[in-house]
């Protein structure tokens, strides 16, 4: 076990609050670097959905091309049997044979119309579809645009906070050194109970600076003394005074 030094209660407050604000920059560190990640790799899945989406687009408007071609085809030999068949119809030789190529004339027009109405509906489904991949593609470039100002703000916040980072992690050992154990786990409890990581608050306008319960006049000036450990009757952090508070500077 290291010898370890007795600090007076404000040695003690001053490097609690150096400790804080070392800690607290560490958050905002985090916090930086926390949520760009996240917001690069969720831009990254829908870029990735989007071109999906398109790629299956274009497959569709290829499908409906082919059946387009197909309908053209069909109208092409259709076309073709009713030149043979009228042909035909010229030197039919009874009533019967007139009949039955008659027919063979009629069921084809019906072929061509019908394909015609096909082609025509086909034709509107197609547009639709380019509408649809415009939209997506706008979409993607939108997308794209926002994934690079993310991806140059994550690298550029990655490249600023590296050096700080390590600076301030180095900051954070030194200032542990100079609270106790007993306080120190108070302080971690503290920290980790309060989203905004918050266990050493100075008094401000009268009110503890991290709940904003006022804090009475006599209980202030006990704090202002430094002579023992305050903690805030409402949210148990430790209060020093604004004086102590603006001391230390971390940098
Ligand atoms: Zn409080």
């Amino acid at each position: 076990m290291a010898q370890v030094k007795d600090y007076s209660v404000e040695e003690k407050l001053s490097s609690l609050v150096k400790l804080q604000k070392v800690d607290s920059k560490l958050d905002g560190i985090k916090i930086l670097k926390g949520e760009l990640p996240i917001e690069v790799s969720d831009l990254e899945d829908e870029i990735e959905g989007l071109n999906a989406r398109q790629n299956r687009i274009e497959e569709e408007m290829n499908g409906i091309q082919q059946f387009i071609e197909d309908k053209k085809t069909l109208i092409k030999d259709a076309q073709e049997l009713l030149k043979k068949y009228e042909k035909q119809s010229e030197n039919v030789k009874n009533n019967r044979e007139f009949e039955a190529i008659n027919k063979e004339i009629e069921m084809q027009g019906l072929e061509i119309q019908l394909a015609e109405k096909h082609i025509k509906d086909a034709t509107l489904e197609i547009a639709e579809k380019g509408r649809q991949l415009e939209i997506a593609k706008k979409a993607v470039a939108t997308k794209e645009g926002n994934l690079k100002g993310k991806k140059g703000e994550l690298e550029k916040i990655i490249g600023e906070t590296e050096k700080e980072e390590k600076q301030f992690k180095k900051l954070e050992e030194d200032a542990r050194e100079g609270v106790d154990e007993r306080l120190l786990v108070s302080y971690d409890r503290i920290r980790n109970n309060y989203r905004n990581g918050l266990a050493v608050v100075p008094v401000e306008r009268d009110s503890c600076g991290g709940c904003y319960n006022a804090i009475p006049p006599q209980k202030q000036s006990e704090i202002k003394q430094r002579k023992k450990i305050i903690v805030c009757e409402n949210c148990g952090r430790i209060m020093v005074d604004d004086e102590l508070n603006d001391a230390v500077e971390v940098k």
